[in-house]
């Protein structure tokens, strides 16, 4: 009972001290669901499982940790480009951390591990083949808070990105069976799961398993648009965008370049990406993309792997990935830090056939063409996208999204039945011998070539559909396919057949409703009208935030870093909500921590100022507050003197003022031990004196402070009795 109690008074005090640091260090106010159970259950020394999805906030679980006590938390984690990046962030929070990998010298990597073992790191970011190495050289009673194994999906073989190293990390239990052990994944079925336990030897693991929704992301598919349609549509996502970036995935290598080309001859900065470039060619455009230099990447899925960027804005798949959870994975890189980001999925018939040969090649047919039956499925749905991905990852939504093409555009009903009968009657007339094109062709009269070659226009039903636009057809004739009245025989080079409904619909006259075909450009429903009116509304705000990203990015220049480290776009959408106009209020902005509050409140409420035509120069009613906040980061009389750019000796003022308010009880920053016991000396010995005496031998501002301390000392003590 009472070692009951004992925990759950421990666990109180961990989780009031996680809440402290996750405001402090990152300037959240609030964990995001399972954090803090998480923190909670490593803290206390127990393994655990953690399935979230990419963005879900994993980083936070293990980093954390780091924060509430000595010893330090080691991070296996197989992408070295994501490793630096994780630091650069951790780094520009105030949280030493720092990264050991192949791609460092040894002198470096080995100036890391000294600086390690002194204690001067708190988290340590490590590649599965080095820690092995180092793990038997360390000592047996290191200190290690944590050890967490990101990507620990590449243990397990059942997996989709399987990595022999991983294999052994059950070394880490052997050497340090008293260790907690967090493996974290963005993807793993339940099989892969018990794997990543069993490989690790985690012991009686706790299951995390958050949602896989991340519903800020709006889903839309569009089916078979035409390739200037595409390319329109990429435009429109750029404009939109134009300070951001997007993803556009392609088929193959081929087709990103063609996709790259196309759209820096429209005069947007993009780069391409694929596994056949050089590492340097590679490098480099990743390393555009991250500092905002392109609006856009074309790339095949080679990248994005390790692409910790936040503020993606969109990703377009320019044909239909191969299974739900690559594409999942794909779109997940959007919208990280959590405002609205768009997904697009262009679908047609032509990649079905590709992707067909692809499952055809594969060495596990069945899976993966059940696989791409489901993907199939989302494409083609008319249901609520988001409850389609949803139940594909056994997770059960029980409303409709609102943020789909379909919740925002539900279909009008037709009558489609003289349409079916035309489309069905015109394929079984040419025996099945006609794709999609050469069909509406047929259909709607056309004078093709070929067309006439094989007499396709002595038909009864050639020219029956001339009152319908190519693309009208187009959309119909898919939704009869989606119906099950037609078949595309992939292996007739996609030739329309009838299927046996459909011949049952042809010859019993059946009735067929259809979903009317609305053209791409004016595809707006009320909600989406409303949706765009409601932006219009935001026209100052969006002044404000493209100007708050032109001072982030002038920022990242300088420091050369990338501008999502310096904050994300979710914080300058904070920035744009509050306006905050001091470096109080700045501090208070969601996202905001203390060492980026002291680093950067300038340049943004500056811009904010101005913005809001506040003529007073920045710096009149700078309080008090303002030089706790800076204590709090670390800083000394000196450094905030600076900062603030006002004398030592006002530095010394706001102190007196903040011990008389008891607002500052740790006065270590503030005067030394030595100082300290002196003080304390002279107050016992010589109270009335004491300000003469201390002024004597102290600098300027120290004997007020000397005063202030003994004042709080003596109420303290009083309060005491
Ligand atoms: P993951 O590693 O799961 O892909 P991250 O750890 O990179 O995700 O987190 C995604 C984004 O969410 C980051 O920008 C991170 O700062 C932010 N984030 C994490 N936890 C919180 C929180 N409690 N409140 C607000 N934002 C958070
Ligand atoms: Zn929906």
């Amino acid at each position: 009972m009472i070692r009951q109690i004992k925990i759950l008074d421990k666990i109180s005090d961990i989780q009031e001290r996680a809440k402290a640091m996750l405001r402090r260090f990152y300037g959240y106010a609030e964990f995001r669901p399972l954090q803090l159970d998480i923190i909670t259950t490593a803290t206390i020394g127990q393994d655990c499982v953690v399935l979230m999805p990419t963005g879900g906030g994993k980083s936070v679980c293990y980093q954390i940790p780091a924060l509430l006590g000595d010893g330090v938390v080691i991070v296996v984690s197989p992408l070295i480009a994501l490793m630096k990046d994780q630091v650069t962030a951790l780094t520009a929070n105030g949280i030493p951390a720092a990264a050991v990998n192949s791609m460092q010298t040894d002198a470096e990597n080995r100036h890391i591990m000294e600086q390690l073992f002194s204690g001067r790191i708190k988290i340590l970011y490590i590649s599965p083949e080095r820690l092995l190495i180092e793990i038997d050289r360390w000592s047996r009673d290191m200190n290690i808070r944590l050890i967490a194994i990101d990507e620990a999906h590449c243990i397990s073989q059942w997996g989709h990105d399987f990595r022999p190293d991983y294999t052994r990390l059950a070394r880490i239990k052997e050497l340090y069976p008293h260790v907690p052990v967090m493996a974290l994944t963005a993807t793993a079925d339940r099989l892969t799961r018990e794997d990543i336990a069993r490989q690790l030897r985690l012991n009686d693991p706790k299951l995390f398993l958050g949602s896989f929704d991340r519903p800020n992301i709006s889903l839309r598919v569009m089916t078979n648009p035409g390739k200037t349609h595409k390319l329109n549509y990429i435009s429109t996502l750029i404009d939109r965008y134009r300070n951001d970036a997007g993803i556009v995935y392609c088929i193959s290598r081929k087709a990103a370049e063609t996709m790259d080309m196309e759209l820096r001859a429209r005069g947007y900065r993009s780069v391409v990406y694929h596994a056949g470039l050089s590492v340097t060619d590679r490098n480099l455009a990743q390393e555009k993309f991250i500092n905002g230099d392109v609006q856009v990447v074309c790339a095949t899925v080679a990248f994005g792997m390790g692409i910790d960027k936040s503020n993606i804005r969109w990703v377009v798949h320019n044909n239909m990935p191969r299974n739900i959870e690559c594409y999942y994975q794909e779109i997940g890189r959007a919208g990280r830090d959590g405002v609205a980001a768009d997904a697009v999925m262009f679908y047609s018939y032509a990649d079905i056939a590709t992707l067909q040969s692809f499952v055809d090649e594969s060495g596990q047919q069945s899976i993966n063409a059940e696989k791409l039956n489901r993907m199939k499925e989302y494409a083609e749905a008319s249901l609520c996208r988001r409850r389609i991905l949803l139940s594909y990852f056994n997770e059960t939504m029980d409303h409709d999204c609102g943020n789909c093409d379909v919740c925002l555009n539900p279909p009008e009903r037709m009558d489609g039945t003289t349409l079916s009968l035309m489309a069905l009657s015109a394929i079984v007339r040419v025996n099945g011998g006609a794709g999609l094109t050469m069909l509406i062709d047929i259909l709607r009269g056309a004078g093709r070539q070929d067309l006439i070659q094989r007499g396709y226009h002595l038909i009864k039903t050639y020219g029956v559909g001339r009152d319908l636009s190519f693309a009208e057809w187009n959309a119909y004739i898919s939704q009869m396919i989606q119906l099950g009245l037609i078949d595309i025989a992939y292996n007739e080079s996609n030739h329309l057949k009838v299927t046996p409904y459909g011949a049952r619909v042809l010859r019993e006259r059946l009735p067929v409703t259809l979903a009317k075909y609305v053209p791409f450009e004016t595809r707006k429903g009320r909600k989406a009208r409303q949706k765009e009116q409601e932006e219009q509304k935001l026209k100052p705000a969006e002044q404000l935030l493209e100007l708050l990203k032109e001072v982030r990015l002038k920022l990242a220049r300088k420091e050369q870093m990338p501008p999502y480290i310096i904050f994300s776009d979710k914080t300058l959408l904070e920035m744009v909500r509050t306006e905050p106009t001091d470096m109080e209020a700045f501090a208070r902005v969601e996202g905001v921590g203390e060492k980026k509050t002291v680093k950067y409140w300038k340049p943004f409420v500056t811009a904010i100022r101005k913005f809001k035509g506040i003529k007073e120069p920045l710096g009149a009613g700078l309080s008090h507050e303002e030089t706790l906040l800076l204590l709090n980061a670390g800083y000394d009389v000196e450094g905030i003197a600076k900062a603030k750019e006002i004398s030592t000796r006002t530095v010394y003022n706001h102190i007196v003022t903040l011990i008389r308010e008891d607002k500052l009880t740790d006065f270590s920053p503030v005067i030394t031990r030595e100082q300290y016991m002196r003080v304390m000396e002279v107050a016992k010995s010589n109270p009335e004196e004491m300000y003469v005496i201390l002024a004597k031998e102290m600098p300027i501002g120290l004997p007020s402070v000397g005063l202030a301390v003994s004042d709080y000392l003596l109420r303290r003590k009083a309060n005491e009795k």
